[in-house]
């Protein structure tokens, strides 16, 4: 068995409604997705996280590497990529076209061996994942936090149990929005706050002490993920969880998070930190240093499925008889892609979604949605998430 064909597609998604958070604004979604088809003609499907043009020319770049390698060897697979680009690409994009290829290769392994990816990973230590809404993002009015309540509403609706909402306005705007979400959500919905990196330590600091009161569950990239100590440092100084990680790469930029007792949770992003054959490596650098591991997770539904995989394979250290529920990020804003891309659909019932037990990551493409949103190859060239 060899992998004889590497394709990709860059899929984008007019918004019809334009958002932002601290750093930019989104007005369409852009997203580069991988099928590896190996010689016997059964396939898989991989994404990657960051700018599709530049992840499709990684992908090309490692084409010559991958094919004529055995799918079912994945390990060995990752590592010639791996090898092979280590003097020019220990971290960023490339890592993240790497991903792409290893994921589409562990869904084609499945595929042949008939095998769900968590078989594969080593089990499903739980059948269903709890997810939680990643929404609340900011919008172009006087207000920007204008639509929360009715967004948080609709979530609380449809039995989200776990809520995370944008900060990252300046400290007061924040603190005023934090409190008014506790008052909409009430008590018995977690909540969680992410700036991606808007604030200095100093800030960082005062907004935690000030965001205490609100029954924060964890408060997401404070400072720029570059600050491995001064992330450190805000954990000690506030009683807030700190997390972060969704800017890093392979098991050697995740050790410099826990070494540096950086965070409580890390949050790799499989489909940019090295695939699920580097993720379930990260994962056990976490467990054996009592940390805990919630992917990040942007993108297309392929991306949802392989965070669904790889959670229901995640150790419970220590364990307890009454299990703990696994929280997966689930993206709730406007994307065309994480919806309608591949079958079957997503179903969340009483706010947990089932761990799929079909072969390979337990989805196909819909070669329809497939055709609709994808780009002309080279009409790409702005460098759009
Ligand atoms: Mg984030």
């Amino acid at each position: 068995m060899k992998i004889e064909k590497i394709e990709t597609y860059i899929l984008k998604d007019k918004l019809s409604k334009s958002f932002f958070f601290s750093q930019w604004e989104y007005s369409e979604r852009c997203i580069c997705v991988v099928k590896v088809t190996a010689s016997d003609g059964t396939y898989g499907w991989g994404e990657g996280y960051g700018p599709a043009s530049v992840l499709e020319a990684g992908i090309e770049l490692l084409k010559p590497i991958v094919i004529g390698l055995n799918p079912l060897e994945n390990e060995v697979v990752w590592n010639q990529m791996y090898r092979k680009t280590l003097d020019f690409a220990r971290r960023g994009v490339l890592v993240a076209s790497m991903s792409a290829l290893d994921i589409a290769i562990w869904d084609l392994k499945g595929k042949i061996l008939g095998l769900p990816v968590s078989t594969l990973l080593g089990g499903a230590h739980r059948e269903q994942v709890k997810p939680y809404a990643t929404g609340l993002y900011f919008t172009s009015h006087e207000d920007p936090s204008r639509d929360f309540d009715e967004e948080a509403k609709l979530y609380v609706s449809q039995g989200f149990k776990a809520i995370k909402m944008k900060v990252g306005l300046g400290i007061a705007e924040d603190v005023k929005n934090v409190k008014r979400m506790r008052e909409v959500i009430g008590p018995d919905i977690d909540l969680m706050v992410d700036s991606n990196h808007a604030y200095t330590f100093r800030e960082a600091v005062e907004l935690s002490r000030k965001m205490e009161p609100y029954d924060i569950k964890w408060f997401e990239e404070p400072i720029s993920p570059e600050f491995y100590e001064q992330y450190s440092d805000l954990r000690n100084r506030t009683s807030i969880p700190i997390a972060g990680g969704e800017c890093e790469y392979l098991r050697f930029g995740f050790q410099q998070l826990i070494k540096n007792k950086s965070v409580d949770i890390i949050q790799p992003d499989i489909c940019a930190s090295g695939g699920l054959t580097e993720a379930k490596r990260i994962a056990a650098l976490a467990s054996a240093n009592g940390v805990d591991v919630i992917p990040h997770t942007w993108g297309t539904s392929i991306g949802i499925h392989v965070a669904l995989h790889f959670i229901a394979n995640l150790e419970s250290i220590p364990g307890r008889m009454k299990k703990p529920d696994f929280l997966m990020e689930y993206d709730q804003t406007e994307n065309g892609l994480r919806e309608k891309l591949t079958y079957p659909p997503i179903e969340m019932k009483d706010g947990m979604i089932d761990v799929p037990k079909r072969p390979g990551l337990g989805i196909d493409i819909d070669e329809e949605v497939l055709k609709r949103y994808a780009i002309p190859k080279g009409e790409l060239k702005k460098t759009i998430l």
